[in-house]
């Protein structure tokens, strides 16, 4: 019986998809400016690996992860650069999926892009307004009224009240309410826009996942995921829009995975102890260390990265694939580990104990192979194989994966010295786009730098 952590409940539930043998799934996915982070690989692996146990539990899954290709930071970015917001979106939404896949994920089902969907954004704005909880403001937006929807809040676990003491009035907002939030934006000049009855303007961020979500799953699906912080007001407000719109629940199961921490930091551009997820693959031997690296932590929990943990992923990924070289193909995968993992994973996908029986096994494989047992040692082969599969770990020849070196060094120190300078020159001048290249010629070289308090800049081999 597979058991689910419902942020709605507050626990574990057992899940019962809406219809049988079927799950219908959707992920807040990327909003395309920019390369992904470790705090986005974090939440594509730990969704793909939902879905794929769903498969592999035989629910017909349909799983949708949709890609925001229009807000604010896509206009801004491309305008800093001279560059068609459509360009720079498209451009980066390749990067994604170039990141995504070197990550060993599979594709969604369906990838909706935020503005394929507009005619269905406008037509559940207007079915909102219709209905009495949305308002066209005075200055071309169209707003959501928040004291409408009575079940608002109930996702974060924040009351109206409370959170209206602590919102600040702004005398520039149309809004009837400072809680109320923007569906429709009305078009600034020179900005991009779609035509739509209360004059041109794009969509907001939170009307787009209600609309896609429900034009591709249906009114009432049964998984919702994305990262924790997306809880409020991004899945509040979906909901407060959806159940308003359709008149039905909307989602039965609300999933939120956790935070990425580098060196027991949070992660942030301004601490400089941000990694895009191009920045880490580069350092690695194979993306699947920090695939494997991703999911040893419970999806729910936080994760810590650093270079050490990060070297003991590594470290015991080459001993799983060690353990392969060599066993024979055609074994009998082993029911009763098979067994094992499907408990562990059943209680809310817990992979530190899943990777944990794969590594149980990998100690049989290489008991068999030391008593020169070859059928046991094939046997254990193919569980660790069919376990791997369903991890997204272990489908790469053993032979070709322990001959990959960790990365050679490509700079010479003074040319390193004289690039760190270069960067550390760059932002002194405010041209932060200079300094971000320079950092990321310097991680293409396998080279990591870390800017330490007081100004001083330093670089290490990865
Ligand atoms: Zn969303």
């Amino acid at each position: 019986m597979l058991k689910i952590h419902n942020s709605l409940s507050g626990a574990k539930e057992e899940f019962k998809p809406i219809k049988a043998g079927e799950a219908r799934m959707y992920v807040c996915g990327i909003t395309v400016y920019d390369h992904i982070h470790l705090g986005h690989a974090r939440m594509l692996c730990a969704f793909d690996l939902i879905q794929r146990y769903l498969r592999s539990s035989g629910l017909k899954v349909t799983y949708v992860r949709n890609i925001t290709d229009i807000d604010d930071n896509i206009i801004e970015r491309a305008a800093a650069n001279g560059e068609e917001w459509s360009a720079l979106a498209r451009r980066f939404t390749d990067a994604m999926r170039e990141d995504c896949a070197a990550l060993g994920l599979d594709a969604p089902d369906l990838e909706p892009r935020a503005t394929e969907y507009i005619d269905e954004i406008v037509v559940m704005i207007k079915t909102l307004i219709e209905k009495g909880y949305a308002y066209a403001a005075g200055n071309g937006d169209v707003m959501y009224s928040v004291r409408r929807f009575a079940d608002y809040g109930r996702l974060s676990g924040k009351k109206i009240d409370d959170l209206r003491a602590g919102a600040r009035v702004q005398i520039e907002d149309a809004k009837h309410d400072p809680l109320d939030f923007v569906l429709w934006k009305s078009a600034k000049p020179g900005e991009p826009s779609w035509a739509s009855p209360w004059g041109a303007g794009r969509p907001g961020w939170h009307i787009e996942c209600s609309a896609m979500s429900t034009s591709l799953l249906g009114c009432h699906f049964d998984l919702h995921g994305g990262w924790m912080d997306l809880k409020f007001p991004h899945h509040e407000n979906e909901i407060a829009q959806s159940c308003a719109a359709c008149g039905t629940p909307f989602v039965n199961v609300w999933m939120h995975n956790g935070f990425v921490r580098i060196n027991d930091e949070k992660m942030s551009k301004s601490l400089g102890n941000f990694f895009t997820v191009r920045d880490v693959l580069r350092t690695l031997r194979d993306p699947e260390v920090l695939r494997y690296f991703l999911i040893s932590s419970h999806y729910r929990g936080p994760i810590n990265y650093s270079e050490a943990q990060l070297a003991q992923a590594d470290e015991t990924l080459l001993g799983l694939y060690r353990a392969l070289e060599g066993a024979s193909a055609g074994g009998r995968v082993d029911a009763a580990a098979l067994h094992e993992f499907k408990r562990v994973m059943d209680d809310d996908f817990n992979t530190p104990e899943a990777l944990a029986v794969l590594q149980g096994v990998a100690r049989e494989l290489n008991s068999a192979k030391a008593a020169k047992r070859a059928a046991a040692a094939a046997d254990a082969a193919a569980t660790m194989r069919a376990i791997g599969r369903m991890l997204g770990l272990l489908q790469q020849d053993p032979g070709a994966y322990l001959k990959r070196g960790a990365g050679e060094p490509q700079l010479a120190d003074e040319h390193i010295d004289a690039l760190v300078e270069a960067r550390t020159a760059a932002r002194a001048a405010k041209n932060f786009a200079e300094g971000d290249r320079i950092r990321a010629e310097l991680a293409a070289a396998g080279i990591l730098i870390d800017d330490k308090p007081g100004g001083v800049t330093q670089w290490r081999r990865a």
